[in-house]
């Protein structure tokens, strides 16, 4: 469902739910690092989210009327890319479009000029239904299903990655004329989503599988790595830089000039600034200009850009951990085979709200929060302390759940795995590009 965003206009009192005293009133200032437009998106958020629940009455509402919820910020993501922008204006962004394959997201990022990360021929055929070209795609998957290999072929992605000799048997077979980026191992041992025991050839192997593609006549184009999704160490993609420099010149030796860097993904939304100014300065010192930079970000774009509410399902009071105290077991309508799949796929931790308690009050409450399913590990929160005594039918919202949630959600046991999503803009740039 689209929502008009003219029916859905900011006025100023509206902002006082945010309890911030450093906002009394939003001005028009859409400027991109400004935190009035943050907080602008945050009230909008919320105005949706009550609107939304404002009809939902589980007293008498048709089953699953009352299911969890999205609403998306598209300017969100807007607001994202300008930030890449300012800060890596060298390295072209290609959307993963695995982390959040939403039609609305993709629409905007194909507006923008971003190209898109693809791992499947279904990936693939999703973007270039948006009218993309595909000389816009990477097929960023060193391990390709043959037939996917022969679509891609057919419908003209050229772009593709891989990492080892039977895949270069495989391409020469069945596309020897596609553009090959051998991905490269990386230390990614500070990363919370490790990539390097699957994927990547060590420097070690480079060489050979260089002479290999030269003998059977291969294009190589470039090096990709990715250090992981979460990468504690700011220096992670300096030192992935490096090693890419030392496979170019290893190329060269052989003949190949190379002309593509992919420098992956793996970006965070909280340390984007420290990372993106590490991998520029790594850039700078090792590349020459004349060498096209890419880029693969999934979760940078969209993890912010989606809110989950869900509805509590059922309650069950228990002993708490501090003594005379009782806690509650709260059961949501939404769980880890559900859009809280990031627990479990992701490890991300997402922190429970309270976006409407009929018994709201301010002393502090226990909570433990699990998923409707039969099992056991669906549990979303093991322990956290919330304002007031929670009740059946009452709603919690979860921000952040924008990445690797909706896309990774299973039926099991008979939920549903399709959420509506309730699209916004805080942004007038991406309203107008979007049509809203
Ligand atoms: C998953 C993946 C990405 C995106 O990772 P994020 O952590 O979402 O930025 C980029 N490139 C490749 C090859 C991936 O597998």
């Amino acid at each position: 469902m689209v929502m008009a965003p003219s029916a859905i206009a900011i006025d100023h009192q509206e902002t006082t739910v945010l309890n911030d005293n450093k906002v009394d009133y939003l001005d028009n200032n859409h400027g991109v690092e400004s935190d009035v437009t943050g907080f602008a998106s945050k009230a909008l958020i919320k105005k949706v989210l009550h609107e939304h629940i404002a009809r939902v009455n589980v007293d008498t509402c048709e089953p699953g009327e009352e299911d969890a919820f999205y609403v998306a910020d598209l300017g969100e993501v807007y607001r994202q890319h300008l930030r890449w922008k300012i800060n890596l204006a060298r390295v072209k962004p290609f959307y993963a479009v695995k982390c959040n394959p939403d039609t609305e997201v993709l629409r905007l990022l194909a507006k923008l000029g971003t190209g898109f990360d693809c791992a499947s021929r279904a990936e693939i055929d999703m973007v270039l239904g948006l009218g993309v070209a595909p000389s816009r795609i990477i097929y960023a998957q060193p391990c390709k299903t043959k037939s996917y290999l022969r679509h891609a072929r057919k419908v003209g992605v050229t772009l593709m990655t891989f990492d080892n000799s039977d895949e270069l048997r495989k391409i020469k077979d069945c596309y020897p004329e596609a553009e090959l980026v051998l991905r490269i191992l990386t230390d990614d041992s500070t990363s919370l989503c490790r990539l390097s025991a699957k994927y990547g050839a060590s420097l070690h192997d480079a060489k050979d599988l260089l002479r290999l593609a030269k003998d059977l006549e291969l294009n190589i184009v470039g090096v990709s790595f990715h250090v992981g999704s979460g990468a504690s160490d700011p220096n992670s993609f300096g030192k992935a830089v490096m090693d890419a420099r030392f496979v170019f010149d290893q190329a060269a030796e052989l003949g190949y000039d190379l002309k593509l860097l992919d420098v992956g993904g793996g970006f965070v939304d909280e340390t984007f600034e420290m990372f993106a100014g590490n991998l520029h300065e790594a850039l700078e010192e090792h590349f020459p200009s004349h060498v096209r930079v890419i880029g693969e970000p999934g979760r940078y774009y969209t993890s912010n850009a989606f809110t989950l509410a869900t509805n509590v399902i059922a309650r069950r009071e228990v002993a708490g951990d501090n003594e005379g105290e009782n806690a509650y077991m709260l059961y949501l309508n939404d769980g880890v085979y559900g859009n809280f799949s990031n627990i479990i796929f992701d490890h991300q931790h997402p922190i429970p709200q309270i976006l409407s308690a009929a018994a709201a009050a301010d002393e502090m409450v226990e909570y433990s929060i699990w998923g409707p399913t039969c099992d056991g590990i669906d549990v979303i929160t093991d322990q956290i302390y919330l304002p007031g005594v929670i009740n059946i039918g009452d709603w919690l919202f979860f921000e952040n759940m924008g990445a690797y949630t909706k896309c990774s959600a299973t039926k099991f046991n008979g939920y549903n795995d399709d959420h509506e999503v309730v699209y916004i803009s805080s942004e007038p740039g991406a309203s107008a590009l979007l049509g809203y």
